[in-house]
């Protein structure tokens, strides 16, 4: 069965691993993208979440390309950590305009489809930090739990749809935005993860794509950890 999925930010990083390993599946996979020159093998199609006329564009391309998208991951992020009283009024609104409403505005159009099918699979990727906290992401954590409610509220609202709504929150995973960090912040944290490692995406990946399937199809408002322990208890 090949579906037509739709990963955001899928261009790179934890996205791309969470692309390869549907395509590697057999679905059909289309990408967002910014800028550049995206990963060959998908449907690559330019937008900006931020933007309500890129998200609508957008969909209009893989709707006419590869149908209606049944499976969403809605992966793009961006953190801009800082102190709360550095943290500009601008900091805190992009990134919760980037993580949180931007994914409202890609499962919103996505919705219209899956309710049309009468069924559907929505992941949204979380942290750990969103309910762990971290210190320098007040802007970041919020968005990141927001996910959780707006995840929790729709697995709610369109159940008797049979669309599910998880969120997968990562732990430390090797990508571009770790690689911000120094090393010592980096050692830091591994001496916090009972695993004692970052992650790598594909081990993102895998989880996401377990979500999607049809193993997954009593799972609904569930928020699975893949953070080598280090969330524990919250
Ligand atoms: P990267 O920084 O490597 O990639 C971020 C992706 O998001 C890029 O594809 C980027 O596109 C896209 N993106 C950012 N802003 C927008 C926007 N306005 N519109 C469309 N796309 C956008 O991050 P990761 O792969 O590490 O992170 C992916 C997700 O996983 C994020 O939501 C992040 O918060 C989350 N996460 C990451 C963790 C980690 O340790 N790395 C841990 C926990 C969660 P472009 O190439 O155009 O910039």
């Amino acid at each position: 069965m090949s579906r037509s999925v739709l990963v955001t930010g899928g261009n790179r990083g934890i996205g791309l691993a969470i692309a390869r390993a549907f395509a590697d599946a057999g679905d059909k996979v289309a990408i967002t993208y910014r800028s550049g020159e995206p990963p060959a093998g998908f449907l690559a199609v330019k937008c900006d979440i931020t933007d309500p006329e890129q998200v609508e564009q957008a969909y209009k391309e893989i709707e006419a390309k590869h149908g209606p998208v049944e499976v969403l991951i809605a992966n793009a992020g961006i953190t801009k950590d800082q102190l709360l009283m550095r943290m500009s009024e601008e900091d805190f609104t992009s990134v919760i305009d980037t993580n949180l409403t931007g994914t409202y505005r890609v499962v919103k159009r996505a919705n219209r489809g899956m309710l049309r099918a009468k069924k559907g699979r929505v992941v949204l990727i979380s942290s750990v930090v969103g309910l762990y906290g971290g210190p320098g992401q007040a802007n970041y954590a919020a968005s990141k739990a927001g996910l959780v409610g707006f995840a929790r509220s729709l697995a709610r609202e369109l159940g008797s749809r049979n669309i599910t709504f998880n969120v997968v929150a990562p732990g430390f995973v090797d990508t571009d935005m770790t690689k911000a960090l120094t090393d010592e912040q980096r050692a830091t944290i591994v001496s916090q993860v009972p695993l004692g490692r970052y992650a790598q995406p594909e081990e993102v990946a895998a989880t996401v794509r377990f979500l999607a399937s049809d193993d997954a199809s009593y799972i609904t408002g569930a928020v699975i950890p893949v953070d080598g322990g280090l969330g524990m208890g919250h």
